[in-house]
């Protein structure tokens, strides 16, 4: 077990790092579609529409992605949260 272990080491390294740019880029876009969707009930203003509404393809992807980066925070979150683990 330890064996399997020491060689796997070089990888789950590079997955911490994996793992925290993946974290930090799923939240930074969960926001952003939050803030979104803040400024869609505020003033009617649809920030991803007005910056990539031109490329309809790449506005439904920006879509997909937030709607994805909700998912992977949701399955992650108490892994990683300080205050729900308490
Ligand atoms: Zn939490």
């Amino acid at each position: 077990m330890e064996y399997y272990e020491s060689s796997k080491t070089q990888n789950e390294t590079g997955g911490d790092w994996k793992m925290k740019l993946l974290h930090m880029v799923t939240f930074l876009l969960t926001v952003v579609g939050a803030i979104n969707w803040g400024l869609v009930g505020l003033m009617d203003f649809n920030l991803v529409n007005a910056v990539v509404g031109s490329m309809p393809e790449v506005e439904k992807v920006v879509y997909i992605l937030v709607g994805a980066s909700a998912v992977y925070l949701l399955l992650t979150h108490k892994k990683e949260c300080r205050v729900c683990t308490k």
